[in-house]
């Protein structure tokens, strides 16, 4: 058995590459993790001489399917579908499902990997896994969403269980295709069970999970600010995205006293320097909640400007929240951030800042939360979901939010646990990676050679 003290990052690397060819995006979340864990390793020989670092690049399996449904003048259409159930050491496989063009293997396999360390990283017993499809949902009716929920559980349904696999919601799957996917799992196979996550209310969802990513980015960002004696009050905010987690994040920012001034999608980012208040965010979750419109439209409503094509880094902040993709902040707008004067940047979406973004923050050592630390609430709230649909119970919004906030702050302290280096400064990219790889190693170490 090769020892992993023997490898060193860029090694590790050739062999990752070799083995899971054009897939950059795979290829960019794991040297992220190889470049900190392997020095780790190395100075901790009971983890060495396990093969950790490649049992823990290998998913435990990768289902693909095909998806046939047909459009509303009656055309068959098909999409590819995928489940990656990359670890089930710590638990059944849990992570969401993305519904988006850009969907292909090389991203789903990042993100079931980043998943795996999330969901160590919140204390929670949940493994990794993600999927979806390169279905669009963009300018569908809601009838062939309804259909390819249908079509896409028509298969994916052998490979889930409540004790199994528990699939949640990413982009383009919100609140009404997990309800499509939860009713045609019942359909087929006759049971009611904690399947799926971001349920609705009446049929087993939780209190704050709609929020939970949003709230907890915010919440992590607080302890990040708090560790330093400083506080988010007056801060004026950059959002980007207008979906699931930049709303949310962007309530609980307006919520604490902050100022968010800016928020984007596909097409471009609006400018809002008066802040984006109570009222007009409730606008914003009409607009893309219930007629499924586009930013640009706050421009026309408010009287603000809108930037079509542009990213929102130019714009001059305290804090920034990547929200709504992977690498959408990259190295030079890093920099225009860091020289407008961002102290803190923390990651709503995952992989939102490129390698290039995420060295210049290190480099200036500003907050950095990481995608995995920073946007684990919403996972933390479906991982209680499952807790109630086990027990039968429904725990109240009060009592939710008082487990988010102290999951977050758990997972702050994690960071710090394991980040902190000797001048007191904390890489919590660092500290994330350490405490996310601890706990699965440790179970890993344990099963044997499985
Ligand atoms: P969502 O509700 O579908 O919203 C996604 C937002 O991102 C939309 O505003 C979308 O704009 C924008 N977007 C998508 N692709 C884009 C691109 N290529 N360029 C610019 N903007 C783009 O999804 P979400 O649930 O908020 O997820 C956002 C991010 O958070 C993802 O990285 C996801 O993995 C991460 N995350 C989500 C959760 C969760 O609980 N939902 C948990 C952890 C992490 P358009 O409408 O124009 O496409």
């Amino acid at each position: 058995m090769r020892n992993i003290s023997t490898l060193t990052v860029d090694g590790f690397m050739e062999g990752v590459i070799q083995r899971n060819p054009a897939q950059e995006e795979f290829h960019q979340a794991v040297h992220e993790f190889a470049a900190d864990v392997i020095p780790w390793v190395n100075d901790h020989p009971e983890y060495q001489g396990h093969n950790l670092s490649e049992r823990l690049t290998e998913p435990d399996r990768i289902i693909m399917f095909r998806v046939t449904w047909q459009d509303d003048s009656g055309r068959i259409k098909v999409n590819k579908g995928y489940r990656v159930q990359h670890s089930n050491a710590i638990g059944p496989y849990k992570g969401g499902l993305r519904f988006h063009p850009s969907v292909s293997l090389s991203v789903l396999k990042f993100l079931a990997f980043e998943q795996v360390f999330k969901n160590s990283l919140t204390g929670l017993p949940m493994g990794g896994a993600k999927g979806g499809s390169d279905f669009d949902p963009k300018g569908k009716s809601n009838a062939e969403i309804m259909r390819f929920c249908q079509a896409f559980m028509n298969e994916l349904y052998r490979h889930i269980g409540p004790y199994t696999d528990v699939p949640a919601g990413d982009i383009g799957v919100g609140g009404r295709e997990i309800s499509y996917l939860f009713g045609q799992y019942k359909r087929i196979t006759n049971q009611f069970t904690g399947v799926l996550t971001g349920k609705g209310l009446s049929f087993g969802g939780s209190e704050i999970r709609v929020e939970a990513t949003g709230y907890g980015t915010i919440y992590f960002m607080e302890d990040m600010l708090r560790h330093q004696n400083q506080s988010i009050e007056g801060k004026t905010c950059l959002v980007s995205g207008s979906g699931n987690v930049a709303i949310y994040a962007t309530e609980k920012l307006i919520q604490h006293g902050a100022l968010p001034v800016t928020l984007s999608d596909s097409g471009g980012f609006i400018h809002d320097p008066d802040g984006i208040t109570k009222k007009k965010l409730k606008w914003v979750k009409n607009l893309k909640e219930v007629r499924y419109g586009r930013i640009s439209e706050y421009a026309d409503e408010f009287g603000v400007k809108y930037y079509p094509e542009q990213r929102p880094w130019s714009i001059p902040c305290d804090l920034a929240f990547p929200c709504a993709t992977q690498n959408e902040v990259n190295a030079e707008e890093a920099k225009t951030l860091i020289k407008n004067g961002c102290i803190g940047v923390a990651e709503g979406a995952n992989m939102g800042s490129d390698a290039g973004a995420v060295a210049f923050y290190r480099k200036a050592r500003i907050l950095y939360g990481p995608p995995k630390a920073a946007n684990a609430g919403g996972v933390a709230i479906s991982g209680l979901e499952m807790s109630q649909n086990s027990i039968r119970m429904s725990w109240s919004r009060k009592e939710l939010n008082t487990h988010l906030g102290d999951i977050m702050r758990g997972i702050h302290d994690r960071c710090v646990k394991y980040g902190t280096e000797s001048d007191g400064h904390v890489d919590y990219i660092r500290g994330a990676n350490i405490a996310g790889f601890k706990k699965v190693a440790d179970a890993l170490i344990s099963f044997g050679a499985v």
